[in-house]
């Protein structure tokens, strides 16, 4: 009878832990994957942010030069093989390395 109870306490505490660290994890799991900006955001659209540099509207960024993306760009977070990474002026969201939006600076080296 006894050693039934000990069982039964353990296994308690054993899925205790178990739900504890799954709750925990699932935060840091939701950070994991930061949400993308879209161009639709308002910070984006004031920016006149593309997900592709081709695509920027020439005509209202005459400086935009096509070679200017957000991997070489010194607000990128990213790293140089990531097709997303963090950007100071986005705060959480990501943007697309093929990006680009008028706060675009060369990046130092680059
Ligand atoms: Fe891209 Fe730079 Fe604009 Fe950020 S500041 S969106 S990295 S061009």
């Amino acid at each position: 009878m006894k050693e039934t109870k000990e069982t039964t306490r353990r296994l308690f505490i054993a899925r205790a832990a178990v739900r504890t660290s799954a709750m925990l994890a699932l935060p840091l799991m939701a950070q994991a994957a930061p949400a993308h900006v879209e161009e639709s955001d308002e910070t984006a659209a004031a920016l006149g942010y593309r997900h592709e540099t081709a695509k920027v509207d020439r005509q209202r960024y005459p400086n935009h030069a096509p070679t200017q993306h957000c991997a070489n760009c010194g607000f990128f977070q990213g790293g140089a093989a990531d097709d997303w990474g963090g950007c100071a002026m986005f705060g959480r969201k990501q943007v697309a390395a093929a990006g680009w939006c008028s706060a675009w600076v060369k990046k130092p080296g680059a």
